[in-house]
């Protein structure tokens, strides 16, 4: 048997907990040895009996010398009473629902018991303590011990699965394979950073001899994980390098032309981000790079400037984004922006069998409007194929198997957290499915949530980083206050207004209808009761006909009809519509320059990052913007999460803080990539990341193909299996 061999190797281990092992992703050997308890108790000194203290967990040894049970006067439970004695004393013990234990321990037994003592008319007496059997009967030989006299392991709790069992069958498993568990990590690695040696690192880890040594070992396991990862990572980063990819010649007077015919001028962010990625673009391997801006940093027209010299050289762009909305207002604005060229740019949206037109729009350099044209689907995807649509802007429908691009050498993904890993995969591996192409595209991944630092360098280590650490100018911070049910009317009366003077105000609620579920939350745990959370459907009508008769309002959320929503947005961008309430559908990206308010019903239902993006819909102008977080929600976590909206100086800040709030696992949804437990725990550790991103890369330069460590080779191979990252 080998450390990769299934547990059902194992007899010992019956179909029954092989199901069970299964569920929590246990399959081998190994599965179960990186199995980490997530914290111990303590009971390594055994007290004699005379010196039990009361209220106190307390690990005593002694002999049985009686054991029995009894019913209570109703009947209802079985109470297993016994009596042990050591040198100094004796004491009652009493379990309760436990009637087999008079099987398991007899009259006459030496056992170890740790439990918490209590008192009752009757004396002191242990309740329900952990036991385990002593095999020497005069002298108590701890040193076997797996559940009591000692410092024990506490596994993460599992349906079925309980930390006595796992001890039992870990005790087990480390006593069979101790000494086939070989090195993984390399001799230099371990000595440079002091780390515990594998083999006594599991056993620490497991059955540890102290508090000390267990943290020593989850130590060295941190580091392997997150060092396994740095390599995956980067492993795949050298495998990319070896990738062609189109090389796409830089048109710099055209581009300067773009540039010369826009309204405002590019912040030098802008300007820089936008020369990092052209000089990607030349070269003849795939372009791998996440582009970050926070919300309203004007990312749109760079990644129009990328497309813009892609499509000059003859080349297709897909511009992929999570919301249809989104891609409609993206249609709506490309055409005009590339007027001056003659660029052909398509949407295509919504599921296949639901849409039987698409929209072609040809951008013209007579400097009128583009022209908007409708074609049936199958022609647009004809058109796609053969190379003479240039910029295909729409939803998931772009990684559909019937989309074929003839000439495609340039993905966007715009708001990439929205999108799974597989979904990325696929746009990029596209034109090679489809047509047995050698190269690939190049991948522009776009994000206004910021990624901290040591997800950075981990989760998201393939890939190249612009950042836009600018905001165009005359942008002012938007004032964000939370509002309590008290102070609602003033906020009614500063949005009438601000109406007034021309601007307009978005209001977000949780939900639809009453009684429905929230509308794309990320934060589900928070949602205690349904009985006040603010819906769509009422708040518009309290809204339209209580508080604000005379302004005009709308309403926008998922279950409106396609056509209805684009012109409920086209109305709201033309300024037919003072306030817009809507459901978390405007979540992203959406774009309405002189919109100033941004009012949010039930904010504690959010996730920050949620919440900033909801902000960031306003403040997109020089006008001064608002935000308005309505709370009825006295929860700590709810305080602490709306101070940070209130404090923090960035998006930046902002997602450190829910980084920290959420932790790794909740945050962008990570539970996803299959990180194991312990990695996820230290991914916010930015040293403990920097470290092994060091080690890695020293080890991958001296060594690409890990040939001379054969051991951390396999081991990379199984683990890589089990982990998906961007
Ligand atoms: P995001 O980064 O959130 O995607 P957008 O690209 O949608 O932001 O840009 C936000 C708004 O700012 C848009 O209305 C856009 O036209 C405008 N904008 C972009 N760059 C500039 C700039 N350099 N100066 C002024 N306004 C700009
Ligand atoms: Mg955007």
């Amino acid at each position: 048997m080998k450390l990769d061999t299934s547990v059902k190797k194992i007899s010992r281990i019956g179909p029954v907990f092989q199901k069970k092992l299964e569920k929590i992703g246990i399959k081998t050997i190994e599965d179960v040895l990186f199995h980490y308890p997530h914290r111990y108790e303590d009971f390594s000194n055994i007290h004699p009996i005379s010196k039990v203290k009361i209220n106190q967990t307390n690990c005593i040894a002694g002999k049985i010398l009686e054991i029995k049970n009894s019913r209570t006067w109703k009947k209802k439970i079985i109470i297993t009473e016994a009596v042990v004695e050591d040198k100094n004393g004796a004491i009652k013990v009493i379990w309760f629902n436990q009637p087999y234990l008079i099987r398991v321990l007899k009259k006459g037994d030496n056992v170890c018991l740790a439990g918490k003592a209590s008192l009752d008319k009757e004396g002191i007496y242990l309740s329900s303590p952990s036991y385990e059997k002593l095999s020497l009967a005069s002298n108590y030989s701890t040193s076997d011990l797996i559940h009591t006299g000692r410092i024990i392991p506490i596994y993460p709790e599992t349906e079925g699965l309980s930390s006595k069992w796992l001890r039992w069958i870990l005790k087990l498993i480390l006593e069979k394979f101790k000494n086939q568990i070989e090195e993984s990590l390399p001799e230099k690695v371990i000595k440079k950073y002091n780390l515990l040696p594998i083999q006594e690192a599991i056993w620490q880890i497991h059955f540890p001899n102290s508090i000390k040594l267990a943290e020593k070992a989850k130590e060295r396991f941190s580091f392997e994980e997150l060092f396994l990862i740095e390599l995956a990572v980067l492993k795949e980063r050298l495998k990319l390098n070896q990738e062609k990819a189109p090389s796409i010649p830089l048109n710099l007077d055209l581009i300067k032309e773009f540039v010369d015919s826009l309204p405002f001028k590019l912040t030098d962010a802008q300007k820089k981000c936008s020369w990092q990625i052209l000089k990607d673009l030349e070269k003849p391997r795939p372009m791998s790079r996440l582009f970050q801006g926070d919300v309203g940093s004007g990312k749109t027209i760079v990644a129009l400037i990328a497309s813009l010299n892609t499509v000059l050289s003859g080349y297709q762009v897909a511009f992929m984004v999570p919301t249809e909305i989104l891609a409609k207002q993206h249609f709506q604005q490309v055409p005009k922006l590339l007027k001056p060229f003659k660029v052909r740019i398509a949407l295509l949206t919504g599921k296949e069998d639901k849409i039987v037109s698409q929209k072609l729009a040809y951008s013209t350099s007579s400097g009128l409007n583009p022209e908007i044209l409708e074609i049936s689907r199958n022609k647009l995807l004809d058109k796609i194929r053969k190379g003479e649509i240039d910029i295909l802007i729409g939803t998931h429908s772009l990684i559909q198997d019937k989309v074929k691009f003839g000439n495609l050498a340039l993905c966007i993904i715009d708001e990439q957290h929205r999108f799974g890993v597989e979904q990325r995969t696929k746009l990029i591996q596209q034109p090679r499915i489809n047509s047995k192409n050698l190269k690939i595209p190049h991948l522009l991944s776009m994000t206004a949530t910021p990624i901290p630092r040591s997800l950075a360098l981990t989760v998201y280590g393939d890939l190249d980083l612009s950042i836009l650490d600018e905001m165009p100018k005359g942008r002012k911070k938007v004032i964000t206050k939370v509002v309590s049910l008290k102070e609602k009317n003033e906020a009614y009366n500063f949005i009438r207004k601000r109406v007034k003077a021309g601007e307009q105000v978005f209001v977000i609620c949780p939900r639809i209808e009453p009684g429905d579920k929230q509308q794309g939350t990320s934060d589900k745990k928070n949602i205690s009761s349904w009985t006040d959370v603010k819906a769509v459907k009422e708040e518009y009508k309290k809204l339209s006909k209580e508080i604000f008769p005379n302004l005009t309002i709308e309403m926008l959320h998922s279950k409106i009809k396609t056509k209805e929503k684009e012109k409920i947005m086209k109305d709201f961008r033309n300024k037919k519509i003072d306030i817009l309430v809507s459901t978390s559908v405007v979540e992203v990206g959406i774009d309405i320059p002189q919109a100033t308010v941004m009012m949010i019903e039930g904010a504690e239902r959010f996730g920050l990052a949620q919440l900033h993006q909801f902000r960031g819909r306003v403040g997109r102008s020089d006008l001064q913007s608002y935000c308005f977080l309505f709370t009825e929600s006295k929860a700590k976590k709810t305080r602490q999460r709306l101070t940070a909206m209130l404090k923090a100086k960035d998006g930046f800040e902002l997602a450190q803080k829910d980084l920290e709030i959420r932790g790794p696992g909740n945050f962008f949804g990570a539970r996803q990539w299959g990180i194991p437990d312990l990695a996820m725990e230290n991914l916010k550790n930015l040293q403990l990341v920097e470290k092994t991103r060091e080690s890695a890369k020293e080890i991958l330069i001296e060594n690409p193909g890990l040939k001379n460590y054969p051991i951390l080779k396999e081991r990379l191979k199984r683990f890589k299996k089990k982990i998906h990252l961007e």
